[in-house]
């Protein structure tokens, strides 16, 4: 049990430190959005994997129609036609043009495509077959019009390093390259318990004194949004056997993780701590931070679990801070800082002292991000959270700062 005051940064990375990747699995590309890299991605081709036309019209020799212009159009003969997905594998010689379309390989000799808009060719009929002869009014420089192959990638590039997250241009890259199957890291499953005597779920009766579960579903929205899958563990009230048989099922489904609300703190119905004793590893920290009471973190027969404060605010705000890195290693991301950014304050603010995180709107002024408060910052206020778009970071050992002051904004993501 350690007692020393620590810092969120400490905290985060001895936390961190306890986890690795939950391994690795083969995703079928259309399910891979969103799924991280487990390996280099290098390129075993070039592309565009063969020089082709970017426009439709007529593959030429540029030195063939230098002198071309309106009122002398020069004309060529049309040899062949390659509609895109198709080639010509004759060679095109001096007063020869070959009919393509965008994607059409360009034919051996031709060195510019002329748009057809370029030519005496009807392009605005659609299905006309190439034409026997063709005028070309407008001369083209050597290249012009043409994709070469390899421009874009070259063989044995890397292309993605392993911890990438695919988008959706990274899948369609992957698609290019061939590749249906992809190796991704597992998505890890995360188990959520709901603890407290007066928790109820939503849809059932709610006698007074009750309240319903909000942090279940918060905390399962925020997995989910952070790239796990929530799984629920269920609601347990403060009895250290209804707590138990929660998390025997988070050892049943094999959970990666568990993540707890309530119960922790230091009330004579706080049970969590005990049971977690009793069966695995508790270590209570003393975070420099607010909201946050001490952080609780250890393992249920060997499952890392993170006992989260009961307030909806402190809750969130402590998935946030500790969970979401958590998450984003274990599935693999280079990457788990906090996304922050420079704000201007649009109003003086107060802190402890602590490490605070304010709720608050960022908004945009003449080109420039500025920032105020919402609402009362009481840890029980879930409305103020509903109203923020950011959480602004107040670093330790800061007690005020003034209207116009920087400050680090951790602006939400909007999806
Ligand atoms: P505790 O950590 O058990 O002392 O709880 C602190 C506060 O958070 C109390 O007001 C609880 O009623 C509230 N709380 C605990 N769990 C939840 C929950 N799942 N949803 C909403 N509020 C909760
Ligand atoms: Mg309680």
């Amino acid at each position: 049990l350690e007692d020393r005051l620590l810092s969120v940064s400490e905290a985060i990375g001895k936390i961190l430190a306890e986890f690795t990747t939950v391994g690795i699995e083969q995703v079928m590309l259309e399910n891979a959005c969103g799924l991280v890299l487990a390996r280099d991605f290098v390129s075993d081709v070039e592309l565009p994997r063969f020089a082709d036309s970017s426009m439709d019209g007529f593959a030429v020799i540029a030195d063939d129609v230098h002198l071309a212009n309106d009122n002398e159009p020069i004309e060529l003969q049309v040899i062949a036609d390659v509609p895109a997905g198709s080639f010509y594998d004759g060679n095109v010689e001096h007063g020869q043009a070959v009919r393509v379309m965008t994607g059409g390989v360009l034919p051996n000799g031709a060195d510019a495509v002329v748009p057809v808009e370029f030519t005496n060719y009807d392009y605005r009929q659609p299905g006309l077959p190439a034409p026997a002869t063709v005028r070309i009014s407008k001369p083209v420089s050597k290249g012009e019009n043409i994709r070469n192959r390899g421009q874009d990638i070259y063989k044995g590039q890397l292309i993605f390093p392993v911890g990438s997250m695919l988008r959706p241009q990274e899948i369609g890259m992957l698609a290019t390259l061939g590749h249906a199957v992809v190796e991704v890291y597992k998505k890890p499953i995360v188990g959520l318990l709901s603890t407290g005597d007066e928790i109820v779920s939503p849809g059932e009766a709610l006698p007074l004194g009750k309240i319903y579960d909000s942090n279940g579903y918060t905390l399962g929205a925020l997995v989910n949004q952070a790239g796990g899958e929530a799984v629920r563990l269920g609601t347990a009230p403060d009895r250290i056997d209804a707590i138990k048989n929660c998390l025997e099922q988070a050892v049943e489904m094999g959970v990666d993780l568990i993540v707890s609300s309530a119960g922790v703190s230091v009330g004579a119905f706080d049970f969590v701590r005990s049971v977690i004793e009793q069966q695995g590893q508790i270590t209570f920290w003393r975070v420099n931070m607010r909201p946050g009471k001490p952080l609780a973190f250890g393992n249920y027969r060997g499952i890392p679990i993170v006992g989260l404060p009961g307030n909806p605010v402190s809750a969130f705000v402590g998935f946030q801070v500790f969970v979401r890195p958590i998450i984003a290693k274990l599935r693999g991301l280079s990457d788990w800082r906090m996304p922050v950014q420079k704000v201007v304050l649009d109003e003086s603010i107060t802190s402890d002292g602590r490490e605070s995180y304010l709720r608050s709107i960022v908004f945009q002024k003449r080109g420039k991000l500025y920032a105020r408060l919402t609402g009362h910052q009481g840890s029980g206020n879930l409305y103020s959270l509903v109203q923020a778009n950011a959480l602004l970071i107040v670093p330790s050992e800061v007690k005020s700062l003034p209207i116009g002051a920087e400050i680090d904004a951790w602006i939400f993501s909007s999806a």
